[in-house]
């Protein structure tokens, strides 16, 4: 299975403002909008951290290179990629009249961490830090979106950094996490034997039987990741109620 690790960086949308609080922005003060600054994205597995950006590419071709990678991936693992990453993208693909790529399976990191465990915050770089994984790239803050945007190299050598570093977390935390998704795509659908649904490994210990209503099922720990699995054979049919 081809899973690929994705992060992209956006520009802020700029409007003209008569105050910062409680605004609401018309349309027609909305003088530039948000667009995808640069992307990150690793093959699980792979050491090359590949990325883009409109630094260094036409929007057109460095969007082109991630909707071929996406295209090619069974699954693409992010962090809130759901409601940010893949939309902003969708909507990049569609303004340069691009088709949508081939479908994938998504696993959502924040919404694993957000579902599965009560952190005092849900953010990427506390949940890493946390479970000692590392942390992101320390940055200016808003200051480097706006030196990228006025082409600044320093800063975009930084950006980069930044971008990679993220995707690099995000590898590091879906392994810590394997275990705990939930609705992982199955391994078992591209292996020849029983694999461990969530890495494909073949090491699954037996450990007692998962029962429900009708049968009864093997249950099975992977012994590379940890995650529970059952087989799809029944182990023992439950006792048939004979009607009196
Ligand atoms: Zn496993």
């Amino acid at each position: 299975m081809k899973i690929l690790l994705l992060d992209i960086e956006s520009s802020p949308n700029v409007a003209h403002v008569w105050g910062i609080w409680q605004q609401n922005v018309g349309i027609n003060q909305l003088m530039e909008s948000s667009y995808v600054l640069c992307w990150a994205a690793k093959w699980l597995g792979d050491d090359e951290v590949m990325f883009d950006s409109v630094h260094v590419s036409k929007p057109k071709k460095m969007l082109k290179r991630i909707h071929d990678l996406i295209s090619e991936a069974d699954a693409v693992i992010h962090y809130n990629g759901t409601k940010f990453d893949m939309p902003t993208l969708n909507k990049e693909f569609l303004l340069h009249e691009m088709n949508p790529p081939a479908p994938y399976k998504q696993i959502d990191l924040l919404k694993q961490v957000r579902s599965q465990f009560r952190f005092p915050s849900n953010k990427l770089d506390y949940v890493a830090q946390r479970l000692g994984l590392g942390s992101k790239t320390a940055h200016e803050g808003h200051e480097l979106w706006v030196k990228c945007m006025n082409k600044d190299r320093d800063a975009w050598f930084r950006m980069e950094e930044y971008n990679k570093q993220d995707v690099i977390l995000l590898e590091k935390l879906y392994h810590r996490l394997l275990p705990w998704i939930k609705n992982h795509p199955n391994h078992n659908h591209q292996a020849d034997g029983m694999v461990c649904p969530s890495c494909g490994g073949t090491h699954l210990q037996k450990r007692g039987v998962a029962v429900t209503t009708t049968s009864t099922y093997q249950r099975y720990q992977c012994r590379t990741c940890g995650s529970w699995s059952q087989g799809t054979k029944q182990a023992k049919a439950s006792v048939e109620v004979k009607p009196l």
